[in-house]
């Protein structure tokens, strides 16, 4: 039997890791939401970055439930065809020659830094194990991936870290510099700072990091959890860029909903991660593998990857002149459709409040810390979602104005 459930259930039977909002949601079609009340609402949040394809995107249903009706999971001592599939696709379209499954972007990252590191002690000798990222990065919630994220307070209050972590400024390729030696891993960068405040790097510093990890024979790794499956406007945010990782991960928008995280890399370096060395129960689960493979099939093509420039413009424009009409932001930063509003001094720590000004107007949104508003949409949603749901966004920055 089915039990009537509420948002005031949540703190009586869940952890209190996170704060949800006051509505929950219940159904979703393409970039629109209803909530228990019926409720309608402009998705522009896509579950942070993750439903790269709106809700029940038609050619996900169908890969799902093509899925069901076969193999829902094998084990690890057994391969499956969806992520055979689903691998060759990756590989086929990036620098990558091999591939891991995992099911989430903190476990693609903890794979990545476990696999640098030990490339790096095989080749180079046991204190040739330090890795270094930057303020303000995010790299997932596991203890070694907070760690190697630049936001203290996520790895704050539970006891020792994993050690031979440090941390330098994003953007600033003379800190990086001062900062790597041949004791130096592997450097780890978001191409685009995503919880950090949807910062984009520079093109000189992502090139200025590589030649400096090639001349001490670390490795680059870029995360792109946030930036990865078509979000930039390319495929992965890298080759926006033409600036090529070692290992890149990506979990978030591959699934489009469904769970699932990957680790991509070469030959040569995937090749220390020999039999027993990781692992993972549900990673390259056929179901997850199936979804994926129909949001690659989807998302790589140049309609959708052109498109999501398209829509970059027609978000940019409207967004500064909603900035400049109302001057509660400066300046809205990003790449394709990871976009970013970055609220003015007197707005600043003020990004929840717009989030829950534009719930109550009908439309979700995000925020990238205390001062920025940040939008990750569906990769398709229509234009006239973009249209209907700026105009939302206004009357919600003009009540905060107002306020
Ligand atoms: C969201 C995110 C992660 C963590 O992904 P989870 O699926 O929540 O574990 C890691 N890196 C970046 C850049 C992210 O945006």
């Amino acid at each position: 039997m089915s039990q009537a459930v509420s948002r005031a259930d949540f703190d009586q039977v869940m952890v209190p890791n996170y704060a949800p909002a006051d509505y929950i949601p219940v159904k979703g079609v393409g970039s629109r939401v209803w909530d228990q009340s019926g409720k309608e609402y402009i998705d522009f949040a896509g579950g942070i970055a993750v439903n790269s394809l709106g809700h029940a995107h038609p050619k996900l249903v169908a890969a799902l439930n093509e899925q069901a009706q076969k193999v829902w999971h094998v084990s690890n001592s057994l391969t499956n065809e969806p992520a055979l599939r689903l691998a060759r696709k990756l590989i086929d379209a990036t620098f990558a020659e091999r591939v891991f499954f995992c099911n989430s972007g903190a476990e693609a990252n903890e794979a990545a830094f476990k696999l640098a590191r030990k490339f790096a002690i095989d080749n180079g000798g046991a204190d040739k194990h330090e890795i270094i990222a930057t303020a303000n990065s995010f790299h997932g919630r596991t203890f070694f991936t907070v760690t190697v994220g630049g936001q203290p307070k996520y790895s704050d209050g539970f006891g020792p870290r994993p050690g031979g972590v440090t941390h330098i400024a994003y953007n600033d390729l003379a800190a990086l510099k001062a900062a790597i030696s041949d004791k130096t891993a592997a450097v780890v960068v978001e191409p685009v700072q995503g919880e950090g405040g949807v910062l984009p790097a520079t093109l000189e510093y992502l090139k200025g990091v590589r030649e400096l990890c090639d001349q001490h024979k670390a490795l680059l790794v870029f995360d792109e959890v946030q930036t990865g499956v078509g979000r930039s406007g390319s495929l992965f945010a890298y080759q926006e860029y033409g600036v090529t990782p070692d290992i890149l991960t990506s979990a978030k928008s591959l699934g489009g909903g469904f769970p699932i995280g990957a680790m991509l890399t070469t030959a040569a370096i995937a090749k220390h991660f020999g039999v027993g060395t990781h692992g993972s129960t549900y990673g390259g689960n056929p179901l997850a593998c199936a979804v994926a493979e129909a949001v690659i099939d989807t998302v790589n093509t140049p309609e959708v990857l052109q498109g999501v420039k398209a829509k970059h413009d027609r978000f940019k424009t409207r967004l500064d002149a909603i900035g400049k009409a109302t001057g509660a932001f400066t300046q809205v930063r990003g790449l394709g459709l990871l976009l970013g509003c970055v609220l003015a001094d007197a707005y600043k720590g003020k990004a929840k409040d717009f989030m829950t000004a534009a719930a109550r107007e009908g439309l979700m949104v995000l925020q990238a810390g205390p001062d920025v508003i940040r939008f990750a949409p569906s990769l398709v949603i229509p234009d006239a979602d973009i249209d209907e749901g700026l105009t939302r966004f206004e009357r919600a920055v003009k009540s905060v104005v107002a306020a």
